[in-house]
């Protein structure tokens, strides 16, 4: 992927809300990969912990928006244990949600869950999915 950087393009608007709601600084991360090694759900993930901050290193905000990988965190902060920078991922992760919510409305729509879904689901991804889903 070619990437045309500028100060503007690694400083936008989206940036600097992921940076502001997460409370962490992205440009810390020296890509060092140890959150990707360590995460226990990144064989499911999209995109791995690194390549999320990579990419919004790089000012690439709307593939994190659209990635699997913001949903699937458990925010069990392994990875920021791992992280030599003390770089909390789950916290950009849940940065992340907060905008996908925010731009996009809820991720799922409850009432959309069929009876039989809405009987079978555990209560326990019901109320992390709350969490993470409503607005
Ligand atoms: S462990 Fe920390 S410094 Fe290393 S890639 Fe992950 S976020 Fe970046
Ligand atoms: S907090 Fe999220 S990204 Fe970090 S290790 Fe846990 S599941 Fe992986």
């Amino acid at each position: 992927m070619r990437v045309r950087l500028s100060a503007e393009s690694v400083h936008n608007e989206l940036v600097q809300r992921i940076e502001e709601y997460s409370g962490q600084g992205l440009m810390a991360c020296y890509q060092c990969g140890k959150c990707a090694a360590g995460c226990p759900v990144a064989f499911a993930m999209d995109m791995l912990p690194s390549q999320v901050i990579r990419y919004a290193q790089l000012g690439l905000v709307e593939p994190l928006l659209e990635s699997k990988t913001i949903w699937l965190c458990a925010a069990c902060q392994t990875c920021y244990t791992r992280c030599p920078k003390g770089i909390d991922l789950s916290r950009i992760m849940e940065a992340l949600r907060e905008i996908v919510m925010l731009e996009k409305g809820s991720h799922i729509n409850y009432d959309a869950l069929t009876s039989e879904e809405q009987a079978d689901w555990p209560q326990q991804a019901f109320i992390g999915g709350f969490r993470k889903y409503s607005v």
